[in-house]
């Protein structure tokens, strides 16, 4: 999570409904350090989104998308919920099921 407002510039689309000219556009925005590789990803793909915030370890982080969805950010709690949840994922691939 970033404190004391750490961002870092990410090209984002704005789009057509959101902009004062009525165009899609382009422009540079301050985006929270820890999800801004998250943000840039989903522009890169053409997804638009309205806003983004990692939470600031005070809350789950969120994307909210141009469609009405939301993203949601959890941390992983501990390292006990990170090896239950790597755990989890092995046990799912087919090459390791017994
Ligand atoms: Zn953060």
């Amino acid at each position: 999570m970033c404190q004391d407002r750490d961002s870092v510039s990410v090209r984002v689309r704005i789009a057509a409904r959101l902009s004062h000219t009525g165009e899609a556009y382009w422009r540079d925005m301050r985006i929270d350090r820890c999800i801004a590789p998250i943000v840039a990803a989903l522009q890169a793909a053409n997804i638009d989104m309205l806003a983004s915030c990692c939470g600031h370890g005070k809350t789950s982080g969120r994307i909210d998308l141009a469609d009405g969805r939301v993203l949601t950010i959890e941390m992983t709690e501990n390292e006990d919920d990170k090896r239950r949840r790597l755990e989890h994922f092995r046990t799912a691939d087919p090459e390791e099921a017994p």
